[in-house]
């Protein structure tokens, strides 16, 4: 094993490349990251990097974003099936019969979609800077696409706006149930509870804190409780593990994994650097588009 990450070391060297890795990854590719990240801050990466070669070890839809940000890089998916079921849930033709229903809303999709609803939509928001988007764009009503409960959770921060919600959904935090939380509370009753947005509202009623990935990595590490139940991808639970040794990381009674976050090998980013695969190309009409939504995701923290 140790073999093979060296070997991966040596191909980025030899072919200029970075590898930029999600939390929700596993915990051997987590750890030969260049860049280990959530959407918005790996995003940001791949719009500054200096290879010529951009790895990502994600879904389709990060690899897409990576592209349509540094579109002059050669942008690689170690894993061609790698995608996000929720990213896939909306449709072009769906999306357009909510802007004609609503023509005086604007649209804010969630960095959680294909490149052609991105193209489609006034501003693109990640779960960390949702909150902020919608906030400061300028109009009253916002269809939101295409995840529901991170909608949710923003219409509680902004009431002073319309959303209008899409049925999207992640089937990983979808997943997570109340009475799991209230398990665990009850062996846990000094813990936290800390959840990503993207579970579902009664379970966000249930929690402490909620905050996107970066939020709870930066929440545990600066907090001085000792354990906290954490509701989202257990591939972040691992990362906060192996980061703050001295803490115990509780998933919410069973952990959760998202299969296609799971799907990346060591081997997978050997492969894909060694033969240059899977190489993502974006509709340079769709790119121009979708630029514009992305970049006004980029200015808000
Ligand atoms: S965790 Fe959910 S939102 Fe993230 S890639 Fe998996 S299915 Fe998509």
């Amino acid at each position: 094993m140790d073999n093979l990450e060296q070997k991966i070391r040596e191909l980025k060297e030899k072919k200029n490349a970075v590898l930029l890795v999600h939390n929700y990854q596993v915990g051997e590719v987590q750890v030969i990251a260049d860049y280990l990240g959530d959407s918005l801050e790996l995003s940001r990466r791949a719009a500054q990097v200096e290879q010529d070669i951009i790895v990502f070890a994600g879904v389709k839809f990060m690899a897409e974003t990576a592209k349509i940000l540094a579109p002059s890089k050669k942008v690689l998916l170690p894993r061609l099936d790698a995608g996000c079921p929720m990213a896939d849930m909306i449709t072009l033709e769906e999306l357009r019969d909510l802007k004609a229903q609503h023509p005086d809303a604007k649209v804010v999709t969630y960095v959680n979609s294909t490149a052609e609803i991105k193209a489609e939509s006034d501003a693109c928001c990640t779960s960390s800077n949702a909150v902020s988007v919608v906030r400061n764009i300028d109009a009253k009503k916002i269809i939101f696409v295409p995840d529901r409960n991170l909608g949710s959770f923003v219409q509680s921060q902004v009431p002073e706006k319309e959303i209008i919600f899409f049925e999207g959904y992640c089937y990983v935090h979808n997943r997570i149930k109340v009475e799991e939380i209230e398990e665990m509370k009850k062996m846990y009753p000094n813990a936290p509870v800390v959840a990503h947005p993207e579970v579902k509202k009664e379970v966000v009623a249930t929690a402490d804190v909620v905050l996107s990935t970066s939020g709870i990595l930066k929440y545990v590490a600066e907090s001085k409780e000792k354990q906290f139940i954490i509701a989202t991808e257990q591939g972040l639970l691992d990362r906060i593990a192996r980061e703050n040794p001295g803490k115990e990381i509780l998933p919410a009674l069973k952990p959760k994994f998202c299969s296609n976050m799971k799907k990346t090998s060591l081997r997978d980013i050997y492969d894909s650097l060694d033969q240059e695969k899977y190489e993502i190309q974006v509709d340079a009409h769709i790119a121009k588009k979708a630029v514009k939504a992305l970049d006004e995701m980029l200015k808000y923290i």
